[in-house]
């Protein structure tokens, strides 16, 4: 296949204990998947189905990088969240097997634009802007599954510059994983390659320029990186 212009890179993330990449396809987040964050966003917990929205594969950001301070918000937030990188793909997948399309695991930071965000919000326009800007998905490298998705008291933490901001169990999220899966797949086909975020915890707060972040999904991943 000849292109007009050079194909993009393929985006990818290191594999723990692994010279092989994961390939990345696209970038799924749930949104309100905590219910003390929703609470903190002054946002109702709706039972039924979850929300989801996307940002681009290229977004990912490897762990020990830097990540540039976005242009055009005076609130960059963090959110720690687990997750899940997908092996298999599928349609209309029920929960009870959907924990078997997920090939690893990582901890990752769904970093929002929360000013503009809020506008969004207000206005009722999409939140592309807010949550899918270039170097907006810190992930940390993948640590391949070995059977079962960590359990629910699985610790989620964030630290800023040595400060606890963020911590959970995972056994705290409204949607769980296989649960998520299975209703994003009644939206999307998932495929391999695909990267899940699963929701933050309380505690989302602002990140300034010069920033050092540590997030850990206890015993499974680590990610650090500095804010410049
Ligand atoms: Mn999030």
């Amino acid at each position: 296949m000849d292109y007009a212009i050079a194909p993009p890179a393929v985006p990818s993330l290191p594999i723990q204990g692994s010279a092989l990449r994961f390939p990345i396809r696209r970038v799924f987040c749930i949104g309100r998947n905590y219910a003390e964050h929703a609470k903190e966003m002054g946002a109702a917990v709706e039972p039924g189905r979850p929300m989801f929205f996307c940002k681009p594969a290229d977004a990912v950001v490897a762990d020990g990088a830097d990540v540039p301070y976005p242009s055009a918000t005076q609130e960059l937030h963090h959110e720690v969240e687990m997750v899940l990188a997908l092996g298999t793909g599928g349609r209309d997948v029920p929960a009870e097997h959907a924990a078997a399309l997920v090939w690893g695991v990582g901890v990752g930071l769904d970093l929002t634009r929360r000013d503009l965000q809020a506008q969004a919000k207000a206005k009722g326009h999409p939140w592309d802007v807010a949550k899918a800007f270039d170097h907006s998905a810190p992930v940390s490298a993948l640590r391949p599954l070995d059977g079962a998705l960590p359990g629910p008291d699985t610790e989620l933490r964030l630290t800023v510059n040595g400060t606890l901001r963020q911590q959970a169990r995972l056994g705290e999220m409204i949607h769980d994983a296989p649960h998520l899966l299975a209703a994003l797949s009644t939206l999307f086909e998932l495929k391999p390659g695909d990267l899940v975020f699963t929701g933050t915890p309380a505690g989302v707060a602002a990140l300034e320029r010069g920033d050092r972040f540590h997030a850990e999904l206890a015993g499974c991943a680590e990610l650090r990186g500095c804010i410049v």
